[in-house]
């Protein structure tokens, strides 16, 4: 059996355990995960129907029946359906030989157009969502997703060094992320998420949208990328001066957000809970006086998808377990300005947390003006 058929067999015996009858997913990473293929379909019905005894089936667009017959999961019954006819009836048929059909898990990135008609074909059926279960079996990486997430660390650190040396006075932030684009793409990879480029007081804005500033001597620069290897994503962010920054207080600042960084990494390893961890820097940055500027959690989980649990924050109390994949990223945002974040990924060992990025600068970094 391949990871992907013992993946399927170990999901129908904890749906099981679970005393549901089923599951259906959708297009997304958590059909993915299970299957090795993904297809978001848009507005058409994409489904993995699992039942908790029995043949799983796909459930498809007729024009997406040749790749579900191909994935590596080898599933024999693949299900199309046209659009003249619609996915109900079919869905209808499969989802109603699933015993009683009484509580079945649904993937929560389901469109609720299609979760809407799922519960006008199967009244007396209680869904629920799909994320406990499909976390407990994604949260931990095997040796394999750990190989993949470490050369996905390692191509998008070469990719943040390849790109710090070519900026230049007047680039705009678009023109940058497109850099960034192109140097993903040369290693043959693509990005896991839109870059985001924030120059100036633009960094002092976590979720920036990058657009058509330029970039000047004196600005604090934040550079958030990230790119997949077999699937799995890599996600880093680094904060530079391009020449030395105006801001009188900017060195100050990167020490702080440097020393909560590892504040975080430090307290991390296995039976620790996330919120420890984000209080391990949070609680650093708040005896600064910085404690309302820090605007996020500290860190989320990650592999398949850019952002997967666990929340590194407050009310994360599932104790952390090796083979966890997560950001450590505390920021500091100070509006009109400039902000400072650094973000590697880490993953937990027996005895810590071991990082999949290079090493951040411990000193903020000042690279040359360049024209
Ligand atoms: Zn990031
Ligand atoms: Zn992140």
């Amino acid at each position: 059996m391949n990871s992907y058929e013992v993946r399927l067999v170990r999901v129908q015996s904890e749906l099981a355990i679970d005393g549901v009858d089923g599951m259906i997913l959708a297009g997304t990473d958590q059909m993915r995960y299970l299957t090795g293929w993904q297809e978001c379909g848009h507005e058409r019905f994409v489904g993995l129907l699992i039942p908790a005894v029995g043949d799983p089936a796909f459930l498809v667009p007729a024009m997406n029946v040749a790749q579900a017959r191909e994935t590596p999961a080898g599933m024999e019954s693949v299900i199309g359906w046209d659009d003249a006819t619609g996915w109900r009836e079919a869905a209808r048929t499969i989802v109603g030989a699933w015993g009683s059909a009484a509580r079945i898990l649904v993937d929560d990135e389901m469109r609720s157009g299609h979760l809407l008609a799922l519960q006008e074909m199967f009244p007396e059926t209680r869904f629920r969502a799909a994320s406990g279960l499909m976390r407990r079996l994604r949260e931990i990486k095997d040796a394999a997703e750990l190989e993949a997430m470490r050369r996905a660390a390692q191509m998008i650190d070469e990719v943040f060094e390849a790109v710090a040396i070519q900026l230049y006075t007047g680039a705009t932030e678009l023109e940058v992320a497109e850099m960034v684009v192109g140097e993903i793409r040369v290693r043959g990879s693509r990005p896991s998420f839109s870059p985001l480029i924030c120059f100036g007081p633009n960094s002092a804005l976590p979720h920036h949208h990058t657009g058509d500033r330029r970039l000047a001597p004196g600005d604090v620069v934040i550079i958030d990328i990230g790119c997949v290897a077999d699937g799995y994503a890599s996600d880093i962010t680094r904060t530079v001066g391009y020449c030395e920054p105006s801001d009188p207080d900017a060195r100050a600042l990167y020490d702080l957000v440097f020393r909560a960084h590892h504040a975080a990494r430090d307290l991390a390893r296995p039976e620790v809970t996330p919120e420890a961890v984000d209080a391990a820097a949070r609680n650093l940055i708040a005896a600064a006086g910085y404690g309302e500027r820090f605007l996020h959690r500290t860190g989320h989980g990650i592999g398949l998808s850019v952002h997967e649990p666990p929340d590194i924050v407050k009310g994360g109390t599932a104790p952390l377990k090796p083979g966890t994949c997560f950001s450590i990223e505390p920021g500091v945002y100070l509006p009109g300005r400039f902000g400072v974040r650094i973000e590697n990924i880490v993953t937990v060992t027996c005895d810590g947390v071991a990082s999949l990025n290079a090493e951040p600068d411990p000193e903020l970094r000042v690279l040359p003006a360049r024209t």
